[in-house]
């Protein structure tokens, strides 16, 4: 089967064995297609994965082989995302879920820029979800993504109505955007590219340009989904005291929060990482119901085009890239 694998500075396209389920239970599925995550980006531009790594984990996917106690079936459609937390440990009890060491070591294989790939019976029981009938398999792919969102909304633990700035209008952003609409917030996006604020615009959301914002806008809550010096600048200035900062983003160049603004302005500046599944289920559910609008995000690429796709991302050419695996 071919995988696409990281090559030094650049993502190739391989041969290697099929895969075969061998007396192991879980399923052997065919990928669809697998959109590209800000986070494959990071772990292919920094090298933080090793050469021969698969990146991927957005995957739309149809069952070829199954050995499972859940009702999936050979055929079946399915939507999953990658890790499981234990549920026992002490991150799991305090509901820091994407910190625990299961949820970390687990995955689907090899990843997701692959023809096949195994999804254990763990993956099956716990992440797994039949791809909604109203949704096409571009628009399915972002339920992991969007799972990301709700749980940083679920975390920020917002009284409704709060006065909500999204920084930086990505496809994370327009997610988060309109999922925290969906949650009973009043929300402002902004980005420099005019293109994405007139993006979030045509969804019904306000946008501006994050020089015309206004400054002390006393936003309760803003959301960082860019980790530039600017944008944690935009933040400070607009944020209300006592607000919260969600952290959504990596921040390769930046000098971090400042200290004596936390501690004067009692700010809560809070990270959000992964989705728990209870989380994903939500985030299946705003897709299905159309309260989270994904039409016309994605930018189509095949595996063989795959290095394209990451270029295009990396210079901010497209949105959103979506490796369209099987015809
Ligand atoms: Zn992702
Ligand atoms: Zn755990």
């Amino acid at each position: 089967m071919n995988i696409a694998v990281i090559d030094n500075d650049k993502i190739s396209v391989t041969q290697t064995e099929d895969l075969k389920l061998n007396g192991k239970k879980g399923a052997i599925v065919k990928v669809l297609g697998c959109g590209l995550c800000g986070s494959d980006i990071v772990k292919f531009r920094e090298h933080i994965s090793k050469n021969g790594t698969v990146l991927g984990h957005e995957i739309v996917a149809q069952i070829s082989e199954i050995d499972s106690d859940t009702n999936f079936q050979i055929g079946d459609k399915i939507v999953t995302s990658h890790h499981i937390p234990c549920g026992k440990c002490n991150f799991c009890k305090h509901g820091n879920v994407s910190m625990c060491e299961h949820f970390k070591s687990t995955n689907i294989k090899p990843g997701g820029f692959s023809e096949y790939v195994y999804l254990s019976e763990e993956h099956l029981q716990n992440v797994a979800h039949l791809m909604p009938e109203n949704l096409t398999e571009v628009e399915a792919s972002f339920y992991e993504p969007l799972g990301c969102c709700v749980r940083a909304i679920k975390r920020a633990n917002l009284m409704n109505d709060s006065k909500v700035l999204v920084i930086g209008l990505g496809s994370i952003g327009i997610l988060m955007s309109q999922a925290l609409k969906a949650f009973g917030m009043k929300v402002t996006g902004c980005d420099l590219l005019p293109e994405r604020i007139k993006f979030l615009k045509n969804l019904g959301i306000e946008s501006l340009d994050s020089r015309e914002l206004a400054q002390n806008q006393e936003f309760d809550a803003v959301f960082m989904t860019s980790g530039a010096d600017k944008a944690i600048d935009v933040a400070l200035k607009n944020i209300r005291s006592g607000g919260t900062i969600l952290v959504f983003s990596s921040t390769p160049q930046n000098k971090g929060y400042a200290n004596n603004e936390i501690y004067y302005r009692e700010l809560t500046v809070m990270g959000s990482y992964s989705p728990s599944p209870a989380d994903l289920k939500d985030s299946l559910e705003l897709l299905r119901n159309g309260k989270v609008n994904v039409k016309n995000m994605s930018t189509i690429y095949k595996l063989n085009d795959i290095q394209k796709a990451f270029d295009d991302t990396i210079n901010n050419r497209i949105m959103k890239a979506y490796i369209k695996i099987k015809d």
